[in-house]
Order: structure tokens, then C-alpha cells, then sequence
């Protein structure tokens, strides 16, 4: 494959890089599961749309530039390089967008996908239920047929939604025909969180922040305008979500390899004397690399046509133990001033705020302990094991 680039892809790069180091906030924003920085990054979400670098793959009539996907891991690179937020519409963006392009009928994505390019409206995604994590198809909520009023009413639980705390809108699935077999029978459904019926209650994540939210449903009215994709399709319209989850779409390498180039300054900082931490610096950086490379490949191999599959678990294994080890390492580095907070701290304490979510990365979009399943069974061929 060939690394360099076109005019028209580095072209694209510059103008981000410029845009960028124009609009990237001096100061870390607030954290966004706190009320105050989730509307702090919502402004950010439009100050991103306004420069149209909200959804850069995305057709120009939504706010995108029609990047390829070569153009949008060059942005992701530019970004995290430049030191840009985190993004709170994130969810939405890469987990449901790809959704509706594929299984949305026109309305609804007339209707929905600028308020998400822009940050107007947050989306939750809520799948997870507390008997239904890993083993999704075993979700119990319920959507019942109301002919009358031309639509489904929803009642059950779902747990972990990421952003639901404050955000505007959920997504998720929903058992709709109870006589049907595991995945078959389920629905796909958008719903507003301020809908009469639901009710949000946070729960804080290791920081403490609300960062997920439990939902409840209480005959909850959803009109058939709000399907997403056919009734009772609903377990093969959100498996192309949870490839977009593990593949590509949520980690694209710019945001590992910046953290490994600060992990190196922090190195040549206070690393000196201690070769087991270089060789551990040294290791994350060289990872970092090839998950880009790797990140590369599989762009190559999606332009000749062909299909991620159970690859985006190897994916996925990958940058969820690359961004532990990148932070372990770090914390390493920093001793016990890693533990500072407030004036003062080590990096404003960011490599600890990392460290605590990248623990969650080998859980959600799915364990790595059934990726690794995924990849021993689909990707190398082995026996299935018993369970
Ligand atoms: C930071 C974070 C954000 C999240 N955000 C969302 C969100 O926005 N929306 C949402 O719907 N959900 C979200 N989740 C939930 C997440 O998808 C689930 O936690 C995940 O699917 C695992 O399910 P579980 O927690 O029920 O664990 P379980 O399924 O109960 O698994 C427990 C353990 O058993 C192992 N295990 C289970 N079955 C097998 C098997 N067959 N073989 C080998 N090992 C097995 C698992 O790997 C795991 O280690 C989030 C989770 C985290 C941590």
C-alpha cells in the first residue's frame, strides 16, 4: 500500500491542521458528564459543525465534507493531536449515523441528522439491560403493538447508556414479537428521554460523574415514524451498530498515538534512570504505530470492496489494551503525583482521568474476553469452547 498521500488528502490534512489550531480551546473543557461541561461540549459540537468538521465523512446536505475514509483518519489524527475534546455526540455520530444512512428512512434522517452534526440534539445509545450485557439477545423490554394509535408502546429497563444522564434522545432495541426465537423478534426504536414514561436515573462512573444512566420505560408510546430499519429486523440493523463499535468508527488511531507522543515527552521529562520504563514507553509507542498502520491496512482492504467482519474484534482487542497499557505506563512515570488533582497536577491530572476510563475500554462495545471468543472461532478457525 501506498502511504503517501494525494494533493487532495493533504490538502484536506493542512486545512484541518489550520482550523484547528484556530479553534481547539486553550484550556481542557469541563468534564462532559457533568452538566455544566456536557453544555460546554455541546458548544463545542456546534463550533465544530459551524467549520464543518463535525462529520467529515458525512454528505455536505448533513453538515459532512464527503471525506473518505482516509480523510477522516487523517482529521482523527489532526484532532487529538491538536489536543481537541472529547466528543459528546459521539454515540450518535458514529454509533447510530451509519444506521440511518443504511436502514433510516428519508424523514428520519431528514429529521435527525443535522441536530446531531451540530450537537442540538445528544443521543444515548440504550442497549445493555441488567441481564442483557454480553449476551444482548437475551434483552427482555418489551414493545407491544398499539394499532390504534399507530405505533408500539415500551416497558422494561436498560442500563449503562452512556450520556443518558443529560442527554436528548435514546436508541435501542426491544423484544417486540415475545413468541419469536432469541434474535429473532426484535425492534429498533429512537424515543425522546423527556417522553412521558421514561425515567433517567444517573449513576457515576469510577469518578464519580453521572457518565451512564440506568432508563426505565413505563408504557412508553413510540410511533411507527420512530422504527428504525423493519419491525422485528431489529437484531441485524444493530449488529452493523456493534461493528462500527468495535471495528473502526470509535477509535480511530490518532487518538492513541497521540497520547503515546505525550507519553514520550513525559518520558524525556522523568524517565530518565529507569530502562524498564523506557522499554514500557518505548512498547506503547511502537503499538501505537502499528495500530495506525494496521488502521491503514484495513482502510486498503475496505476500498478494494472487502468486508471488516470478525477482524473488528481483533480491532478492538487491540486499542482497548493498547489505551490501558499507554496509561499504566504513564502513571508509572508520574509515581504518586499521578494521584494529584486541582492547581498543581501532574498534566491536570489527565493521565488519571484517562487511565479510569481506559479500564472500561476491554468491557464496553464488548468484552474482550468475547472478542476473543469471536476471533478464535471466525478469524483463526478454532473449535467453539464450552459454554
Ligand atoms: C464505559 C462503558 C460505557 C458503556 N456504554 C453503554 C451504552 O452507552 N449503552 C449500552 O447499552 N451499554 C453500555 N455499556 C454496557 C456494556 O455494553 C456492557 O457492560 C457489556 O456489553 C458487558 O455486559 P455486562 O456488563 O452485562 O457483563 P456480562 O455480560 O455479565 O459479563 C461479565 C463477564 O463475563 C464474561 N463473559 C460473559 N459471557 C461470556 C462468554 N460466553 N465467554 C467468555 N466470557 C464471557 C464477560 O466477558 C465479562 O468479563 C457500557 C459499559 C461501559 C463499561
Amino acid at each position: 500500500m501506498n502511504l503517501d498521500l494525494d494533493d487532495r488528502e493533504r490538502a484536506f490534512r493542512d486545512e484541518a491542521r489550520a482550523w484547528l489550531a484556530e479553534h481547539v480551546p486553550a484550556s481542557p473543557l469541563p468534564n462532559m458528564d457533568t452538566a455544566e461541561g456536557f453544555e460546554a461540549h455541546r458548544e463545542w459540537e456546534a463550533v465544530l459543525a459551524a467549520g464543518r468538521w463535525s462529520v467529515v465523512s458525512w454528505p455536505a446536505a448533513y453538515l459532512g465534507r464527503d471525506a473518505s475514509l482516509l480523510e477522516w483518519v487523517l482529521f482523527e489524527e489532526e484532532y487529538y493531536r491538536a489536543g481537541g475534546p472529547a466528543r459528546v455526540a459521539q454515540n450518535g455520530i458514529s454509533l447510530l449515523a451509519p444506521i440511518l444512512f443504511e436502514y433510516g428512512t428519508p424523514e428520519q434522517r431528514e429529521r435527525y441528522l443535522r441536530p446531531m452534526a451540530d450537537g442540538t440534539e445528544i443521543w444515548a445509545q440504550a442497549w445493555s439491560e441488567p441481564e442483557a450485557g454480553s449476551d444482548l439477545a437475551a434483552l427482555r423490554a418489551t414493545a407491544a403493538r398499539d394499532e390504534a394509535r399507530g405505533g408500539w408502546v415500551l416497558n422494561g429497563q436498560k442500563t449503562w447508556s452512556s450520556r443518558a444522564a443529560f442527554a436528548h434522545r435514546g436508541f435501542g432495541l426491544f423484544r417486540s414479537d415475545p413468541s419469536a426465537r432469541r434474535h429473532k423478534g426484535l425492534t429498533y426504536f429512537l424515543f425522546p428521554l423527556d417522553a412521558e414514561g421514561v425515567t433517567v436515573r444517573p449513576i457515576p462512573k469510577l469518578d464519580g460523574h453521572p457518565g451512564f444512566a440506568e432508563i426505565f420505560f413505563e408504557d412508553v408510546f413510540v410511533p411507527d415514524a420512530d422504527v428504525l430499519g423493519a419491525p422485528g429486523d431489529g437484531w441485524r440493523v444493530a449488529m452493523s451498530t456493534a461493528g462500527n463499535e468495535r471495528g473502526l468508527s470509535l477509535r480511530a488511531p490518532g487518538r492513541f498515538c497521540a497520547a503515546a507522543d505525550r507519553l514520550l515527552t513525559l518520558w524525556k521529562e522523568r524517565g530518565a534512570g529507569s530502562a524498564a520504563l523506557g522499554e514500557r514507553v518505548a512498547d506503547a509507542w511502537i503499538a501505537a504505530q502499528a495500530y495506525r498502520l494496521y488502521t491503514f491496512a484495513t482502510l486498503a482492504r475496505i476500498e478494494r470492496g472487502e468486508s471488516v467482519g470478525a477482524d473488528g474484534s481483533v480491532n478492538k482487542i487491540f486499542w482497548s489494551e493498547l489505551d490501558v497499557r499507554l496509561h499504566e505506563t504513564a502513571l508509572a512515570l508520574l509515581g504518586a503525583e499521578a494521584e494529584l488533582r486541582g492547581a498543581g497536577a501532574p498534566c491536570d491530572g489527565a493521565w488519571m482521568d484517562g487511565y479510569l476510563f481506559a479500564l472500561s475500554g476491554p468491557i464496553y462495545a464488548g468484552t474482550n474476553e468475547i472478542q476473543r471468543n469471536i476471533v478464535a472461532e471466525r478469524v483463526l478457525g478454532l473449535p467453539r469452547g464450552d459454554r
